[in-house]
């Protein structure tokens, strides 16, 4: 992070940047740590679409308790691939577990994009992907996005057949990141039947679990099909653990196999027993997509209401077009204690906000509205 934090908060006086109470008294989820202990929990963090509450009561007990396994190899994991496999209905043989989903995405273009290979796909997404296979030797095939900043399954289905050969897989980001949007139950499907049936297709769910569009399913199915489907999921995102990093990928057993020798065994005994319990506590993840979204769409009405367009999003954050240069907006947050995301070109007029909590969201759009009252933000 470029910017000094003790600089523009000693500026800004902390008492300014304090909750305040009666934004609590609406917000019915408490953040972890309760109150700010130091000018990194003074920041409005609405850069990395993360859930700032921090994971439930339920899982800070269960790992509080792995904790006494800190100086073992070979601890007990708290059933940690059993519990997804069972979540998901599917063999265990089916899970591959990662040091965040960040690793099965790597691990899926190490094993099937290196050396030539290209990953077909469209941009802006999660440009992590690409950019690992480039570092594989590999290589990424994109396309724009459509002039509603969807993605184009039938222009993806061209590009893999024209290009057949070269293409390791395809990747599908649903709900797409930067944009929120989704691709839907029949386009998965159109996908799927699509493509030459050996080319394997990673769909990437990380933020499933906020998706409330009824044209929306999981691709999980496909793979219990015997498709070569790989669908990667991520704690980091509702479960309120990206600090912990763990995520996983659901594939056929051949498919892991091949995945499996590029894993790195760097997840932790800690986040283990958190996952485990994560899963389990489906009220606490209830609880927070019903505050994220209830903020999202008071902060994307009010903006609407300035005259200002968002992209309809199925994610915990969302994207608005300022009709200027985003870089300057950006860099104007950053002088208020307020991270948001960075550009994403050629997206270069919009603006990708998390949804934070309700004091953020309000701190969010007393800046928004400042920095746009002004030609030069
Ligand atoms: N996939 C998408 C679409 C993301 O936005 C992110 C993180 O922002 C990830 C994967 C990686 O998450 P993690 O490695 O923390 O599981």
């Amino acid at each position: 992070m470029s910017l000094t934090r003790r600089s523009f908060v000693g500026a800004l006086g902390l008492a300014a940047l304090r909750p305040t109470t009666d934004l609590l008294a609406l917000e019915p989820l408490p953040t972890f740590p309760p109150a700010p202990e130091d000018d990194y929990d003074l920041l409005a963090k609405l850069h990395y679409n993360e859930n700032p509450y921090g994971p439930p009561e339920s899982v800070r007990a269960a790992m509080n308790k792995a904790y006494k396994y800190a100086n073992r190899y070979g601890y007990p994991d708290g059933g940690i691939v059993e519990t997804i496999a069972s979540h998901h209905n599917v063999d265990p043989k089916y899970v591959l577990l990662g040091a965040g989903s960040s690793e099965i995405l790597d691990v899926v273009g190490s094993a099937f994009a290196s050396d030539g290979k290209r990953v077909v796909g469209v941009e802006p997404s999660y440009s992590f992907v690409y950019s690992h296979v480039a570092s594989v030797r590999g290589s990424p095939l994109t396309i724009p996005l459509t002039s509603d900043y969807r993605q184009d399954i039938q222009a993806l289905i061209r590009l893999t057949k024209k290009h057949y050969r070269e293409v390791g897989f395809v990747y599908i980001c649903n709900p797409n990141n930067p944009t929120g949007r989704i691709v839907t139950t029949r386009e998965i499907k159109e996908l799927v039947d699509g493509i030459p049936e050996d080319v394997p297709i990673l769909i990437d769910e990380a933020y499933h679990h906020f998706v409330q569009d009824s044209d929306y399913a999981t691709s999980i199915p496909y793979v219990t099909e015997g498709r070569r489907v790989i669908v990667a999921r991520t704690f980091s995102k509702i479960a309120g653990l990206a600090g912990m990093r763990l995520g996983y990928g659901i594939a056929q057993p051949e498919l892991i196999a091949r995945m499996n020798p590029y894993v790195t065994d760097a997840i932790n005994a800690v986040v283990k027993h958190a996952g485990a319990a994560a899963l389990k506590d489906t009220a606490a993840q209830a609880q927070v997509k019903r505050v994220t979204l209830q903020l999202r769409r008071q902060t994307t009405d009010e903006l609407r209401t300035l005259g200002y367009d968002v992209i309809p999003s199925e994610a915990n954050f969302f994207m608005v077009h300022l009709k200027r240069p985003v870089a300057p907006v950006i860099a104007a947050f950053e002088k208020r204690a307020i991270l948001v995301g960075r550009p994403f070109p050629p997206m270069t007029e919009h603006l990708r906000v998390s949804v934070g909590t309700a004091d953020e969201m309000k701190r969010f759009m007393v800046a928004f509205k400042e920095i746009m009252s002004k030609r030069d933000a």
